[in-house]
């Protein structure tokens, strides 16, 4: 209880725009998420599991159950070199069959890269099941956290972060890259979706000035600025960034569970009601 205590007080945010369920590779059901979201504060919840839809029903609905305001969110994944581009999207439709079609093409592109990641631990010495790695990710996309938890298992690692910078991570030995899914890519699909896509946790990609270079003119509308692992002097730069492209400054804690690491946990990014109004403007002009 004395840890829960602590977490509370770190509570600063009414809204949290980035947050994993199951249906990827966070740990709450969407509405273990919502009652999670209501117990700390959270006025405002976007759900952003990567590369699926399928938990935004029941998201949507345990937050009309609680008056939370939802919204519907997606984040695809792409690498470009040794950089990983994320691309959030908001208000997709849940029901939009062609925009789930795409996304399931791109879920088993990331089974076909966990098969061969699991070869290459076995390569290394490492054996794990494939089908353990699957049980583990059900209902959700395929992700290497889950590989991780499976490595747990096995005793090999002692923890998510071990598995990825002793293996997982880009260069380790363990690493398959994905099959290439450029950021314009994930940029259009959304963008003819319907949806609002925004440049996820920036400084992930290497190069931000050359990254909303090439994905502004493909029809990127914003940028997450207020992100739970960056400063407050990160955020400034950022908004500073947003400003000059004429970009919407979003924000959240990109939640996957509780105590995963610093700056992660729901609800405690500072993120301004600004950023959920302007992202609704821009979906009335769409
Ligand atoms: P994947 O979707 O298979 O590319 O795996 C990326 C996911 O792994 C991201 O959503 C992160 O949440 C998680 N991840 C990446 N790096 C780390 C790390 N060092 N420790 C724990 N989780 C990580
Ligand atoms: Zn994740
Ligand atoms: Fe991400
Ligand atoms: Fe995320």
């Amino acid at each position: 209880m004395a840890e829960l205590a602590a977490h509370d007080t770190t509570i600063s945010g009414s809204v949290d725009l980035h947050t994993h369920s199951i249906f990827s590779d966070g740990v709450h059901s969407p509405t273990e998420l919502i009652a999670e979201a209501v117990r700390r504060g959270v006025r405002t919840l976007a759900l952003t599991d990567h590369d699926t839809l399928a938990g935004l029903p029941e998201a949507a609905a345990a937050s009309a159950a609680s008056g939370i305001e939802f919204i519907p969110g997606v984040e695809l994944s792409t690498e470009v070199g040794p950089y990983e581009i994320h691309i959030l999207g908001y208000f997709v439709d849940p029901d939009d069959s062609l925009l789930a079609g795409a996304l399931s093409e791109l879920a088993a592109k990331r089974e076909a890269r966990a098969e061969r990641i699991v070869e290459r631990l076995e390569s290394l010495g490492l054996p794990i099941s494939y089908a353990r790695v699957r049980e583990i990710a059900e209902p959700g996309t395929l992700g290497r956290p889950h590989i991780a938890r499976a490595m747990i298992e096995l005793g090999y690692v002692n923890s998510v972060s071990e598995a990825f910078e002793r293996f997982l991570g880009i260069g380790r030995p363990g690493f398959v890259p994905k099959e290439r899914v450029l950021p314009e890519e994930a940029v259009r699909l959304l963008r003819d979706a319907g949806a609002i896509p925004v440049l996820a946790h920036p400084r992930s990609t290497g190069d931000i000035e050359g990254t909303l270079r090439r994905l502004v003119p493909e029809g990127l509308l914003g940028i997450e600025v207020f992100y739970g692992e960056y400063s407050v002097d990160v955020h400034r730069q950022l908004e500073a960034i947003a400003d000059l492209w004429n970009l919407i400054p979003t924000g959240g804690s990109d939640y996957h569970g509780p105590a995963f690491k610093e700056g992660r946990d729901l609800g405690s990014v500072p993120v301004p009601r600004r950023s959920v109004d302007q992202l609704r403007q821009r979906r009335e002009q769409r």
